[in-house]
């Protein structure tokens, strides 16, 4: 019986170039099928147009380009796009394409469902099924800039891990993508218009400071004060606060990179000053700036939006404080697209 055909996408351009030499051809041969795969994101081999048909059919021969396809696309009303992404092994994530006058933003999954047990959010229920590869990142990425070329004639501006799954669970897989897509071989951005969100996995958040990689971090924080987040977010349980903070001057010490905070303010969750104040005091500890998020209903009717007062509330606190704080509003959420609503409800 054959063997299953490799994904020819997993080799590295070096690998690639010696299988040219394996074969008796030039490494260079390696760095043109490269540039295809990656830089023209080509889909199959017979689109390698200035590689010879009987290269084409030995690689083809050998290998196959597992591609992700966008299986469904639906337009919110605020012009927000989600693509449903069928996966080689037909299971599906979704990525979401947020645009704002000034940039367009790619929300991008890391995991097929999640490992953590966020009781907000709906990815959280679908349970972690497997990691995605570095190329499943990758594709979503041009993929929605693709589309943002298409409907808002701008490439895409800047990229978020805040769609299914915790980034830093993945880490290798997600800091492979990262590197395809700042490369001058990918998409050639700025890794400083990308920005990794995470629960909070303090050991993966110091590796990330050890490794230079010079994106922004986002921490998913809802809560300073470790009994709520518990409740909240259980795994806090094993990552407590403590440990959270620990990694986050850590990482600041090394980058001089400011930290991001994202928060939901919940009716009789944390809508009171006490969870204020301490959002203020873990906010001392590195400069940050805070999003407080719009909650999305996730159908439950377990958590619900604090009032607006328990909002300008934490506003003005932290404002007092010298904290930046922005509050953001919802995008997408006709289409289920937005923040924590991601749950293949589409597929
Ligand atoms: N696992 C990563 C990235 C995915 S979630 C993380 O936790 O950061 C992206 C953001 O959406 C996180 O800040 C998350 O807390 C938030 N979120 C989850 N469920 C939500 C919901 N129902 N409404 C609004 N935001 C939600």
């Amino acid at each position: 019986m054959k063997n299953e055909k490799k994904d020819i996408r997993a080799l590295t351009k070096k690998q690639l170039q010696e299988f040219f030499v394996s074969q008796g051809d030039k490494s260079f041969r390696g760095s043109q099928v490269y540039e295809w795969l990656w830089n023209k994101s080509a889909h199959t081999f017979e689109e390698m147009t200035n590689i010879s048909k009987e290269t084409r059919e030995m690689l083809k021969e050998n290998f196959v380009i597992n591609h992700i396809r966008v299986d469904q696309m639906q337009r919110s009303s605020d012009g927000t796009i989600k693509n449903a992404v069928k996966l080689h092994d037909s299971l599906t994530v979704e990525s979401v394409l947020i645009p704002t006058p000034k940039r367009t933003t790619a929300c991008v999954s890391s995991q097929v469902g999640c490992s953590l047990d966020c009781q907000f959010c709906a990815t959280a229920k679908l349970k972690r099924m497997r990691n995605l590869n570095p190329d499943e990142i990758y594709d979503q990425v041009v993929a929605i800039d693709n589309e943002s070329r298409l409907y808002f004639d701008k490439p895409l501006s800047n990229i978020v891990f805040m769609g299914m799954g915790e980034p830093l669970m993945n880490y290798n897989n997600v800091m492979k993508a990262v590197e395809k897509i700042t490369s001058k071989e990918g998409l050639g951005m700025s890794p400083k218009r990308i920005t990794i969100s995470t629960s909070g996995v303090p050991k993966m958040i110091k590796k990330l400071a050890d490794d230079e990689a010079k994106i922004k971090l986002a921490v998913s924080l809802h809560s300073a004060i470790d009994e709520v987040r518990t409740k909240i977010m259980p795994f806090n349980e094993t990552f407590p606060l403590k440990d959270l903070k620990e990694s986050l001057e850590y990482w600041y010490a090394k980058t001089k990179s400011r930290i991001t905070y994202e928060y939901i303010v919940w009716k009789d969750i944390n809508d009171n000053r006490v969870a204020a104040q301490a959002l203020v005091d873990f906010c001392k500890a590195v400069p940050c700036k805070v999003n407080l998020i719009e909650y999305n209903p996730i159908d439950d009717g377990h958590f619900q939006q604090a009032s607006a007062e328990a909002t300008t509330m934490y506003q003005h606190m932290l404002e007092r404080n010298g904290i930046t704080v922005t509050v953001r509003r919802s995008r997408g959420k006709d289409i289920d697209a937005a923040c924590g609503q991601l749950a293949n409800k589409s597929a």
